[in-house]
């Protein structure tokens, strides 16, 4: 995609002057994380990343991720219930992954016990990029999606009106007219109020699990803040407190702090070490409670990757989403190659391909929060050593997208303006409550771009890879 920016991207000393406008307005807004230095005050901080133009995204791929969320709405949901495809889809991994084998267990255990949740909220993002075909027309490729803790939807909502200030600077009205609204925030913030309302006690609160140091607090706020308009309150808690705090009573309704909790907003248990001993025993506590978990342990486990890959393969959707072939064609229609790593043939092939032309290829672990993904010679020595090994199974291979680069200029805290070849990834928010068996919404909420140098194979916003964006609609 070419850029129309590309003369305004020459002039240095303009693009100087935007930059310290754009940053000054990014800060009024609310664009803000709390720094490296300091991540667990809020008496100094900065602005969050961002580019200093908005990237050129066709409509048509923007309406297409916006037509498809409903459906993995709706798919998330169905593996979430779905024990058997759980089961049998993890029964490999968990072998060799002690993270996901973790979460599975108490899945059983709940299981066993009996699920006192009645109340179930999704929220989360399905991240795209655009790869490029040989024709030269770019499609939608999904990279995953994440069922727990997806973030930037808070922050997401205030950048647009940066991106608009920029290009009235320069007097593009018409231009800044096409930065489309977005404001995640309020309805990943509906959903939760939903979830509380069926829930059913006007006595109790939301409960968000927080991490100890947590910079991205703002965009977390600006969820509490939605909610707090609609006199839904919110405590912030992390795992250590839950494990001290809280209880269950004979219904297994959970109790921190002696307040009732309707709804459990996790922002924090998706990385093994997020996890100590105790905060293990906090989460079964949670899990065990009759509270709506977003996400429940069973939604975790339908984010993960080697459930992805098993969703590709022929005839999964149509089980999963029976009666339902436009929802499976356009699910299908963004799915990218993914390939098992488990012992046998087909696994074998796979790994012979990768080896065969490695730049075509990412591998991936079962994990969250960027910069665990292997591409190039890593993945070969990887791969190499993996081979012959169980250790495999715990792996899924990825065909990897290469979109085509453009050019805009980066804003870094503590570094110059920097204009750099881009690539970006898309994310749409989607929102979905059931009650028992009715589903009670299912919806899209907004979206999220994130822009990174070409350089960078892999990571996000909070790795400090990428940067926030907004789709200029072509
Ligand atoms: P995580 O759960 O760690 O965020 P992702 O699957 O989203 O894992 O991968 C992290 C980053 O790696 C993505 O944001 C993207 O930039 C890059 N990436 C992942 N999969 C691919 C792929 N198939 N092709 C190209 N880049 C990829
Ligand atoms: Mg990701």
């Amino acid at each position: 995609m070419a850029t129309n920016w590309g003369s305004l991207l020459q002039d240095e000393q303009q693009l100087e002057e935007l930059a310290r406008q754009a940053v000054d307005r990014a800060l009024a807004e609310g664009v803000l994380l709390r720094t490296s230095q300091e991540p667990t005050s809020s008496e100094v901080v900065s602005y969050a990343p961002f580019t200093l133009f908005p990237s050129l995204v066709p409509s048509a791929l923007l309406e297409q991720a916006y037509a498809v969320q409903m459906d993995f709405n709706l798919l998330v949901d169905a593996v979430s219930q779905n024990a058997a495809f759980l089961e049998q889809t993890l029964s490999s991994t968990i072998k060799q992954d002690d993270f996901t084998a973790r979460l599975f267990h108490i899945h059983k255990q709940v299981l066993k016990e009996g699920i006192a949740q009645t109340v179930f909220l999704g929220l989360n993002r399905s991240d795209y990029m655009f790869q490029r075909s040989t024709d030269g027309s770019p499609a939608l490729k999904q990279i995953e999606i994440n069922t727990i803790s997806a973030s930037f939807g808070g922050l997401a909502s205030r950048t647009p009106a940066v991106h608009r200030h920029v290009l009235s600077v320069l007097s593009k009205t018409k231009e800044a007219g096409k930065i489309l609204s977005n404001n995640p925030s309020k309805g990943l913030a509906l959903g939760i109020a939903k979830a509380w309302e069926l829930y059913g006690s006007t006595n109790a609160v939301v409960l968000l699990i927080a991490q100890e140091k947590e910079r991205n607090i703002f965009d977390q706020r600006a969820i509490e803040n939605e909610l707090l308009a609609r006199n839904i309150h919110v405590i912030r808690r992390t795992f250590e407190d839950i494990s001290e705090k809280g209880s269950l009573d004979q219904d297994r309704r959970l109790f921190v702090d002696g307040q009732e909790i309707a709804v459990v907003y996790f922002r924090d248990g998706y990385m093994p070490r997020q996890y100590s001993l105790q905060n293990w025993e906090a989460r079964l506590l949670l899990e065990r409670s009759c509270a709506a978990k977003c996400p429940d342990i069973a939604t975790q486990l339908a984010g993960t990757k080697k459930v992805q890959q098993e969703l590709s393969r022929p005839g999964m959707l149509e089980m999963l989403l029976p009666g339902q072939p436009e929802a499976v064609a356009r699910l299908r229609a963004t799915f990218a190659g993914l390939y098992s790593l488990d012992m046998g043939e087909e696994g074998d092939q796979a790994i012979a391909k990768a080896l065969a032309a490695p730049s075509r290829f990412v591998l991936k672990p079962q994990r969250e929060g960027g910069g665990n993904n292997l591409y190039g010679e890593e993945m070969v020595q990887a791969l190499k050593q993996l081979k012959d090994s169980e250790e495999r199974a715990s792996y899924i291979l990825m065909e990897k997208i290469e979109p085509e680069p453009f050019e805009n200029c980066l804003l870094r805290p503590g570094s110059p303006a920097q204009v750099v070849q881009c690539i970006s990834e898309l994310g749409i928010f989607g929102v979905y409550v059931r009650q028992e068996k009715t589903l009670v919404m299912n919806k899209h909420v907004g979206h999220l771009l994130r822009t990174k140098a070409i350089e960078h194979a892999d990571g996000g916003v909070a790795a400090g890879v990428a940067v926030l964006d907004n789709p200029y609609p072509v």
